[in-house]
């Protein structure tokens, strides 16, 4: 019978899904979720914010660009905080919804269900048109159909893979590899296809695998879902003991589970969400929506499948948040404001003032007292800066021995110098300092460090 046939059939390599094509209310705003998404993730590398596009992920110089701010190596910490900043929300998240992530916002399922899955569905058709092709023998029908099918999957994938590697080494370089003669990009060349193979091996043949083996989170699911929290669950309290509709059978005394197995073979990851919970589940919820469709047909309320939590299932609790998620919520919260104070803090330009090695105080025949210093100014801006560098104190002098006025743009520039201080500024042996730079009458940067004098 078709209604308990499962969506997997065997294959030399791996048993491939066939799921049936979504419909309903929940798959139309996934449709807009993915497209609004889709649209970021193409535009992202290419809009641009005081000349920096919007998002740069450059790990191989270790530069990241978010909404216009720039943070260079020397910001990695503040990168690696929005990283924690990041897992902790996923955490949080889950903790809180499940895996509604997978099913909804990550890259891998907007691609596979919204693109790949309906160029699929439109050229070899629904689940059983598509078993079919597959079953029968090599004509000109099945070359026509899976040659297209298989071009234009290469083809989106060419474009997944320039998008890509747009984040990675930016849109301007990317620019530069199509342009100008391979000789002089094969590396970046090469990363092109590399990728483009590897996007479409993946969304042609590897699949939900991605979700449910070789994806990390998907496997935290054990240690993050609790009774608590919400997920796409079976209502077996309302739907057992499930039994067919047959005309004449009173199934009065049955529960709401009429067994016709749509759920199961809309699955993406080729389960059967009645068995519980399970790690394969991307809380896509194509079985909501295809389940709801039923209910409606036989006149039942909807939601025999819904997002439940096990609580509600069992004892018919209903949701509130638990002690973890509170838990999880205050750790971010406080890692969110140790990360705001940072960014706040944070200066265009950064400087360190470091004695030389090696030198002691000199005295000046006029009997002021003079220490000889390192500078290194690092500019975190696209802009090439003018910049003045002083002491904070008028009556200090500097002596500059290497001067340097102007900081490249996310470059850097060494000065060394002597500061000269006079006697009745000196607080003892060792005399607290400050340094100022200015661009524009405005202080850019401050550097704090000590100057050393004869032992009072
Ligand atoms: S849970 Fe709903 S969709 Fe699944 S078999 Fe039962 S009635 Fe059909
Ligand atoms: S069980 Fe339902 S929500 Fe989970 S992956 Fe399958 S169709 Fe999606």
């Amino acid at each position: 019978m078709i209604a308990k046939q499962q969506n997997k059939e065997k294959s030399k390599g791996r048993n491939f899904i066939y799921p049936k094509k979504p419909s309903g209310k929940l798959y139309n705003y996934r449709k807009w979720v993915s497209y609004v998404l889709l649209l970021f993730l193409f535009s992202a590398p290419l809009v641009k914010i005081g000349g920096e596009q919007m998002v740069l992920l450059n790990f191989i110089e270790r530069k990241f660009v978010f909404f216009g701010l720039i943070f260079t190596p020397q910001d990695f910490y503040l990168f690696a905080l929005a990283m924690l900043i990041m897992l902790i929300f996923i955490v949080c998240f889950t903790v809180i919804l499940g895996r509604l992530f997978c099913g909804w916002i990550c890259p891998q399922t907007i691609f596979m269900e919204m693109v790949f899955r309906r160029i699929e569905y439109w050229i070899e058709g629904d689940a059983n048109q598509q078993r079919k092709l597959d079953a029968q023998e090599w004509n000109a029908n099945k070359i026509f159909k899976k040659v297209t099918k298989h071009f234009l999957f290469l083809v989106i994938s060419f474009f997944i893979s320039n998008m890509f590697l747009a984040y990675i080494i930016g849109s301007d370089q990317l620019y530069k590899i199509m342009t100008e003669p391979i000789s002089q990009h094969v590396s970046g060349f090469l990363s092109i296809w590399v990728f483009t193979f590897v996007f479409y091996g993946v969304f042609s043949y590897v699949r939900e695998v991605v979700c449910t083996v070789i994806c990390p989170y998907g496997r935290l699911q054990g240690v993050l879902l609790d009774n608590e929290t919400l997920v796409v669950a079976y209502d077996e309290t309302r739907g057992e003991p499930r039994a067919f509709l047959q005309k004449g059978v009173d199934t009065s005394d049955k529960g709401d589970c009429i067994d016709c197995g749509l759920c199961v073979q809309v699955c993406p990851t080729g389960i059967d969400i009645r068995k519980g919970t399970q790690l394969e589940c991307v809380n896509c919820t194509a079985c909501i929506d295809s389940c709801n469709e039923v209910m409606l047909k036989i006149n039942k309320p909807k939601n025999l499948i819904g997002f439940f939590s096990q609580e509600y299932i069992k004892d018919r609790k209903p949701f509130k948040l638990g002690l973890r998620a509170y838990g999880y919520t205050a750790v971010l919260f406080v890692v969110l404001l140790v990360f705001s104070s940072l960014i706040y803090k944070r200066t265009d330009v950064e400087t360190t003032v470091l004695r030389a090695s090696g030198t002691t105080f000199q005295t000046r025949p006029d009997g002021s007292i003079s220490n000889l210093y390192n500078a290194e100014l690092i500019n975190k801006t696209n802009k090439d800066i003018k910049f003045v560098f002083k002491s904070n104190n008028p009556d200090d002098k500097i002596e500059f021995i290497q001067k340097s006025s102007l900081l490249p743009k996310e470059g850097s520039t060494q000065v060394a110098f002597f500061l000269i201080k006079k006697e009745k500024n000196l607080t003892g042996f060792k005399t607290d300092v400050e340094f100022e730079i200015t661009a524009d009458n405005k202080v850019v940067s401050k550097a704090k460090t000590t100057f050393f004098s004869q032992p009072k």
